[in-house]
């Protein structure tokens, strides 16, 4: 370790140009409708502003991580997650000379087909799609970007990139696989079929998306009241970094919330440069040529074996203490009927919904993405409006 506490194997420098095995905007599959390049930025770049610039994106603020947006105005939501997730990612991509614009781009899209209310407006939705398909969220992010957002005059969707859509599709069930990839055959599903691997800066994004929410939802659920920062001491992670900084830093006795601050800090650098340092002894193991090379590998970015079992303790911990919390459940079994309720009443009356979704033939799968499009707020009202029924928290 060098003083700054820095493992000096994981250091960088910033400048230093990107790894053959990085993914090259130079090298993209491309588009699904040909565009000529932009100007003054490569392709992955502009992705990521046209992802910036949706609206789906704009909608994230107003949906779930955990605690419903209503709650509080300092608790994550889809958008703050998306971001922390980005910086995470880029922070690892840059150490490992990967594409930092592919891994940001891909961040911020990652969720945006989140319903709202989380992962349990999935779970409803996916309920009422039963026999129709079923709904995934992962899948539904790729349906946004290629399908939902309506703003350019000659295609629907926001015409990304191979690398970029095959990133947002982070899991799949075969079945869907298997259709997607008869509609686009070899493409962004193939992967989920031949068992071969994304590109490095798409198995980034999942493990940045991972140490995010670790991290986050213990400072959530310390905030919420729901989880004490002394339960915490069953975690080891968390509780390594929580002695660490008050063996410091004596004066955090008194001071609860930097304690939380800088035990979640601390816990954070470890895993990001954990997984700098495994993955680095992956790529070298492997010696992979190009990206290409990289898809017929094994998994590449990972956690070394006891940063990987102190996460999952991490993650059971925070399942059994914050995500199954009688509390949670309460407002998520709420928030199930919400979702139920507005899923029958837009089939039996289709012109509440506009006519851009009224009009589709497809009627269950156009009311599912109207519904996985709205913000929590937006999801009271229209039940409200449709059943007559108010949420009272
Ligand atoms: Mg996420």
């Amino acid at each position: 370790m060098t003083l700054s506490g820095v493992p000096s194997s994981v250091a960088c420098a910033s400048s230093a140009p990107r790894a053959p095995y990085a993914s090259d905007p130079a090298d993209s599959r491309g588009r699904r409708y040909p565009e000529p390049p932009a100007p003054t930025r490569d392709d992955f770049q502009r992705d990521r502003d046209r992802i910036v610039h949706s609206s789906a994106f704009r909608r994230l603020v107003y949906k779930t991580q955990v605690f419903l947006n209503h709650e509080g105005d300092l608790f994550r939501t889809r958008l703050t997650h998306s971001l922390e997730v980005a910086q995470l990612g880029r922070s690892i991509a840059r150490a490992l000379r990967l594409n930092e614009d592919l891994v940001e781009a891909i961040a911020l899209a990652h969720d945006l087909g989140h319903t709202p209310f989380g992962h349990t407006g999935q779970d409803a939705l996916n309920d009422c799609m039963k026999g129709q398909g079923g709904f995934e969220h992962n899948l539904q992010s790729l349906r946004v970007v290629d399908a939902l957002e309506h703003r350019y005059p000659s295609f629907d969707g926001l015409n990304l990139c191979f690398e970029t859509r095959e990133g947002i599709l982070k899991h799949c069930s075969r079945a869907n696989a298997r259709r997607i990839d008869q509609a686009e055959p070899g493409g962004v599903a193939r992967r989920f079929l031949d068992g071969t691997q994304p590109s490095l800066e798409a198995q980034l994004c999942n493990l940045a998306d991972e140490i995010a929410y670790n991290a986050h939802d213990i400072d959530d659920g310390v905030r919420s009241g729901l989880l004490r920062i002394e339960q915490l001491s069953e975690v080891d992670l968390f509780e390594r970094f929580r002695r660490e900084a008050l063996d410091e830093c004596p004066q955090l006795r008194q001071q609860g919330r930097r304690l939380l601050y800088e035990a979640i800090r601390r816990m954070l650098s470890a895993q990001v440069y954990d997984v700098i340092a495994a993955t680095r002894a992956a790529l070298a193991a492997a010696s992979p040529s190009d990206a290409r090379a990289v898809r017929q590998a094994g998994p590449l970015v990972l956690f070394s074996a006891a940063m990987r079992a102190q996460s999952a303790q991490l993650k059971s911990f925070l399942y059994v203490n914050l995500y199954r919390h009688p509390q949670v459940e309460q407002n998520m079994a709420r928030a199930r009927q919400v979702v139920r309720e507005l899923f029958e009443a837009y089939l039996e009356a289709r012109r509440a919904m506009p006519p851009s979704y009224a009009q589709r033939a497809d009627r269950a799968r156009a009311v599912a993405d109207y519904i996985a499009g709205m913000t929590d707020r937006y999801a009271l009202r229209e039940h409200e409006k449709l059943t007559g029924r108010a949420w009272t928290a």
